[in-house]
């Protein structure tokens, strides 16, 4: 390394001199007369040595003293001063300065004191040196140390946490080594029922139920391999010689310096008593689940049959009513001939008979009669439940259909003295029906009012319009007919008993035709009645070009 010696002398001869010398004994010399360009020099660049004469005529050579030390506290500086001055060099050497010399400055003293000087830096920055790398070591050491005594707490805080929680644990834990017992917690204590001297004398297995103890030793070996993770169950016997049920795990660990084990053990017996009741509910539900499903199979057995059944039925019943269409036909034929006949005899027109006869023919006529309307009735009846009967759909003014049936009924009603009143909202009501059938339903209705009023009574049809639909009254002040019974009457041949029923007859048909055919002209009829005091039979029709199909919309009506 280079030696930078700065040398300021405002004497200029001095300051030459001695650049020349120092730079043959080979340092790097930078000679200055004035004291400003000493400072700056000592600022802009590295020196060992400063070697400055004390009095400048600008700056102070205590001044350079200073600021030297101060940038390089290692640099040597060395003071020269032109006479001798015990107190200025004191002053010179108190603050810092390496030597001084008294001008005229002796050339070999001088290299002598350069090379102890820069000697001693050296020897200086090699002590830092050496300081500062055993205060490295020193550093590490005391670090390491920390560590050590950092780990040393840590492990005994953690020794005392393990035996806080294993002391604490609601769950059983021992430590096992060399066949004993070397550490067990309160709570194992509590779930043995044996104290911590009575098991540091024991072995495990003592613990374990003799049946059980080849299958715990077996689990709990493969659990220390580590081939098996999940807990293991066995039954435990405890002081008393108590059966209960554990759940038990454990962990190979170092323990003083040999291998141990460590167990956490778990009173389980109401748990298993749990689970135990469960699976017998389970069972018990199990079996009533096949219960059930023997049950459900024979229910959707006997569910098929009944749809079979009903299938005949329907089949038996539409064979029925097709045969009784038939039959009521085909006897309508000889009976219209029965009575044409009786009805020639009567009037005498095959020969004279005598009064006698004549009263047989009127039974027979009167019998004969009342057995075509039978007929009649049954053969609609039979038409309609078989799909037969045709219904002829228009436009029908209702005015007139009503004005006609009147005239029909006008006989009936004078034999009995009975008024029927008609009061239809709109005269020119079109509904949207079968005419002869709607004619055919009007007159059972009003035959009925007039069959079950009293002699010289009132009755009343009237029609009113409700939205969509036409609403048809058919009213009268008779008997009346009781709750119980306003279903029944639209079944067939549902006659109720009451003294005028009984005197003026009927097949217990008629209403059954009535509901059959407002039916399938997408109506309905229902009575409103009160017995002893009348009844209102009320029935609806589609109003005309609104027909009404729709079965939600029926209900809504
Ligand atoms: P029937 O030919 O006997 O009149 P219906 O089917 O027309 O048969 O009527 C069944 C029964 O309903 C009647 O026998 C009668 O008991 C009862 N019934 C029907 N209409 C009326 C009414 N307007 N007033 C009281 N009872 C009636």
């Amino acid at each position: 390394m280079d030696t930078t010696i700065i040398v300021v002398d405002d004497e200029s001869g001095i300051k030459t001199t001695l650049c020349g010398i120092l730079e043959d004994a080979g340092y790097e010399v930078i000679g200055l007369e004035k004291g400003t360009e000493a400072l700056q020099m000592i600022r802009e660049r590295p020196f060992n040595v400063v070697i400055c004469d004390i009095r400048l005529p600008d700056v102070s050579g205590l001044e350079i003293l200073e600021l030297a030390k101060e940038i390089n506290p290692e640099a040597a500086v060395i003071m020269m001063t032109g006479y001798a001055s015990l107190e200025t060099a004191v002053g010179a050497v108190n603050q810092g300065a390496y030597a001084y010399f008294v001008k005229p400055v002796n050339p070999d003293e001088m290299k002598t004191t350069i090379a102890n000087a820069l000697k001693q830096q050296r020897l200086s920055l090699e002590n830092n040196r050496l300081v500062e790398s055993l205060q490295r070591a020193n550093k590490l050491l005391l670090e390491a140390n920390e560590g050590l005594q950092s780990e040393i707490t840590g492990r005994k805080q953690a020794e005392e946490l393990y035996m806080t929680l294993a002391e604490s644990s609601p769950v059983g834990v021992y430590l096992f080594q060399e066949g004993k017992f070397q550490f067990v917690n309160p709570q194992f204590q509590e779930y043995t029922g044996y104290s911590e001297d009575e098991l540091l004398d024991m072995a495990p297995y003592e613990l374990v139920y003799p049946e059980d103890r080849r299958q715990a030793r077996e689990n709990a070996v493969q659990m220390l391999k580590g081939s098996r993770r999940s807990p293991y169950e066995f039954r435990a016997i405890n002081k008393d010689g108590e059966i209960m049920w554990a759940l038990e795990t454990v962990t190979s660990i170092r323990y003083n310096g040999k291998r141990a084990t460590l167990g956490n053990f778990m009173h389980i017996t109401e748990r298993k008593r749990m689970e135990q009741e469960i699976e017998e509910k389970n069972m018990r539900l199990d079996v009533r689940n096949e219960e059930l499903q023997s049950l459900t199979e024979e229910l959707m057995i006997q569910r098929q049959e009944l749809i079979e059944r009903a299938g005949e039925v329907e089949r038996a019943n539409r064979l029925k009513s097709e045969f009784l269409a038939n039959m009521s036909h085909e006897l309508r034929t000889p009976l219209n001939a029965i009575i044409g006949f009786s009805e020639l005899m009567l009037d005498g027109i095959p020969g004279k008979i005598n009064s006698e006869q004549g009263q047989c023919l009127r039974d027979v006529l009167t019998s004969s009669r009342h057995l075509l309307d039978l007929i009649n009735d049954v053969l609609d009846l039979s038409k309609i439940e078989s799909g037969k009967m045709d219904l002829k759909l228009e436009n029908v003014l209702l005015n007139e259909v009503v004005v006609s049936l009147a005239r029909i009924m006008m006989p009936i009603l004078a034999s009995r003295q009975q008024r029927l009143d008609v009061g239809i909202e709109d005269e020119l009501m079109l509904v949207y029906a079968d005419e002869s059938k709607l004619s055919q339903v009007l007159l059972n209705l009003v035959d009925n009012a007039s069959k079950f009023s009293p002699d010289g009574s009132r009755l009343e049809i009237n029609a009113v319009a409700r939205g969509d639909w036409c609403q048809v009254s058919v009213i009268d002040n008779g008997t009346g007919i009781k709750k119980e019974d306003q279903e029944k009457i639209f079944e067939p041949f549902s006659r109720l008993d009451s003294p005028l029923v009984r005197e003026r007859g009927g097949t217990g048909l008629g209403l059954a035709v009535v509901k059959q055919i407002v039916e399938r002209d997408g109506g309905r009829i229902w009575v409103n009645s009160e017995y002893g005091k009348g009844s209102h039979f009320i029935f609806t029709l589609p109003l005309a070009n609104k027909r009404h199909t729709d079965p939600e919309e029926r209900n809504n009506q």
